[in-house]
This record gives C-alpha cells, sequence and structure tokens, in this order.
C-alpha cells in the first residue's frame, strides 16, 4: 500500500474536522449555503490549512448532501474526487508556474464553458501572488463578473504581493497562526485516538518547532514516531531537534531573572554546542513567556520586552551566537528585571 504522509492522511474531510479556524469556518457556511459570493481569497502563512479549506469550499459546493448540514458529507463520491483532485469540475492552478499572461486567457475562456457534471466550476489559483500584473488584470473582469456558474478561490502566503484591484473584489479571510498550546490540544487527542504516550514537554517542543504550521507539525510527529518507535515521551527528541525542552526554558528564564549569569553563560554555550541556533533559542524564550498563565508581572513584561529588542537586531547581525549569548547576559543585569515571579 501507498505509503500516505500524515499530513496528508488527517487532511480534513468536512468543515467539522478543522480544527481551529472557528470563525472562518462559521463564515462560509453563512456564505455558501446559500451561495452569496463568487470570489474568495485565503491568506495566511505556509502550513496552515488554506488547500485543505479552499478543497472543502469546493466539497460544500458540489457535495449533494451539503445542503442538510451545511458541510460537505467528506464520504461520497464527490467529496472523495476532490480531495484527490480528480475532480472535473474543480480546476487546481499553481500561481507559482502559471505566471504567464496567455496561460491566465486560457484559463479564463475554458471558465466560459459549463461544468461538466456539477452546478458550479470551481478555479482554486493557489499561491496567487506569483502572477505576474498582465496575468492579474486579465482575471480582474472575470473575477468582476464571472459567470454564473464559476467561482474563484484564491490563496496567497503574500498578500500584501495582491493588487489593490484584485482584493477589492474578493471575499478575504485570513487564517491566522495558532498559539503553541492550541497545538499541543490537537496533538493530546491525536495521541490519546491512537494510544500513543507522550509527555506534555515534548508535545510542547513539537509544537513550538512547527511554528504555527500544521503540517510541519504532523511532520515533525511522522518523523518523531519514526525515530523513538511510536512514543511521544522520549526525551532524546530534543536532541534530534536541537531545540530545549520546557525545563532548560525555564531554567534559563530563571537565571536571567536571578541574573545568574556565570550558570546562564555556560548553559546557553552548551546548547549552541549542541546545534541549537541563535534565533531557535530567541523564539523559544520569548514563546515560553507568552504561554505562561500569569503573563501580567513586570518582570516577564520587561523581559519580553528587551528579547524582542534582541530578536529584531539579530537577523543582521554577523555573528548571531554570540550577539544573543551577550545580549542575554546585558539583560540579566536589567535592574527592574531583578524581581522574583510569583
Ligand atoms: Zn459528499
Amino acid at each position: 500500500m501507498k505509503h500516505l504522509p500524515l499530513a496528508r492522511l488527517l487532511r480534513p474531510k468536512t468543515f467539522h474536522e478543522i480544527h481551529g479556524h472557528n470563525y472562518i469556518v462559521d463564515g462560509f457556511k453563512k456564505i455558501l449555503f446559500p451561495l452569496k459570493h463568487h470570489t474568495f481569497l485565503l491568506t495566511g502563512s505556509r502550513g496552515l490549512g488554506k488547500t485543505s479549506l479552499a478543497r472543502l469550499i469546493a466539497a460544500a459546493l458540489l457535495c449533494p448532501h451539503a445542503e442538510l448540514k451545511h458541510d460537505p458529507c467528506g464520504l461520497c463520491d464527490i467529496c472523495d474526487r476532490i480531495q484527490k483532485g480528480q475532480h472535473p469540475d474543480l480546476v487546481e492552478i499553481d500561481g507559482a508556474s502559471k505566471t504567464k499572461v496567455e496561460e491566465i486567457r486560457d484559463i479564463i475562456s475554458s471558465s466560459m464553458t459549463l461544468p461538466l457534471e456539477s452546478k458550479y466550476k470551481i478555479y482554486l489559483i493557489d499561491e496567487v501572488h506569483m502572477l505576474s500584473m498582465h496575468s492579474f488584470n486579465a482575471l480582474l473582469k472575470n473575477l468582476e463578473e464571472p459567470p454564473p456558474h464559476v467561482i474563484f478561490v484564491l490563496a496567497t502566503t503574500e498578500f500584501h504581493k495582491i493588487p489593490g484591484t484584485i482584493r477589492s473584489r474578493c471575499l478575504i479571510f485570513q487564517l491566522q497562526a495558532p498559539p503553541a498550546h492550541e497545538l499541543v490540544g490537537y496533538l493530546k487527542s491525536f495521541c490519546h485516538n491512537r494510544d500513543i504516550p507522550y509527555e506534555d514537554d515534548v508535545l510542547f517542543a513539537i509544537a513550538q518547532q512547527a511554528d504555527g504550521s500544521y503540517r510541519d507539525m504532523l511532520n515533525i510527529v511522522e518523523y518523531s514516531l519514526a525515530l523513538t518507535q511510536q512514543r511521544l515521551d522520549d526525551h532524546s527528541l530534543f536532541n534530534y531537534f536541537s531545540i530545549l525542552s520546557h525545563t532548560d526554558i525555564h531554567k534559563i528564564i530563571d537565571q536571567i531573572l536571578e541574573s545568574d549569569t556565570v550558570e546562564l553563560k555556560n548553559d546557553i554555550l552548551k546548547y549552541f554546542d549542541k546545534g541549537l541556533s541563535a534565533d531557535k533559542l530567541m523564539k523559544q524564550l520569548m514563546s515560553w513567556i507568552v504561554e505562561q498563565k500569569d503573563i501580567v508581572q513586570q518582570p516577564l513584561v520587561i523581559l519580553y520586552q528587551e528579547l524582542s529588542k534582541c530578536y529584531q537586531l539579530l537577523a543582521t547581525h554577523p555573528y548571531p551566537q554570540s550577539f544573543v549569548l551577550m545580549s542575554l547576559i546585558r539583560i540579566s543585569m536589567v535592574a527592574s528585571l531583578k524581581k522574583k515571579l510569583n
């Protein structure tokens, strides 16, 4: 049997199965049943599920059972073919490879013909920001007054590159990256459903590593399960991914707040030796602070500000690890931080 990556295997087949994005899903249900608009633009960083959502919009419009529950059934032949990219009335276009104006004109002229099997013909243009200005202009008229059977679903990771004329003709949905605790919740139910032993610390580290992307997270989970023989409680994973555990991050935060500069320096150097990048260390420290239940404590607020300032300068520094090491030592000497947390 062909091996399917976990991220594809767990791709949602109904709106109900989408994790997070509740407002967006509710919004689509209202707009699709009955259909009130013909052009949609989905935007958000990579791995958030834009393509999955776009396919579900297509399924919601084409599945004969969707009207009843305002959700595609996910089980019928039509839903199945849409998920596999095999339905003739769902035309998927990769904006990155179809940038030429002639190609867009071909798409537009094909949209004039009636759907082969269904009521609608749906054009999903992924990475739409890659189109040339001529292609956008060619598309414009069609977006404004599409034939009644045509639906456009555009998706982009770079919203700022979409011309205002295109944006103003679309209903725009901005998908937000979920916070780490939401990804951890998703992973916990994933482990429960499959009887996979786990530790919170390990799940949190995987969620942080994924940086808001469900697809990346499931790829990391798949790799981790292969390394650990189906367990997510194995601390050796921290070494594989060169990331810190919750306990390690807490220790660094304490060292900074208590101005324990010698230990702080030794630990940071040890982590850098193990392959931890300066960027990842800073992200993990900031993310740890944001995840604290009682975040409104003066030392944590000031520490977050100081870390953010350091992070902004990091990208342009020629020696990121030395810069972060020296910055953390300097931050640990900030007088207003020297207060114990509650
Ligand atoms: Zn169906």
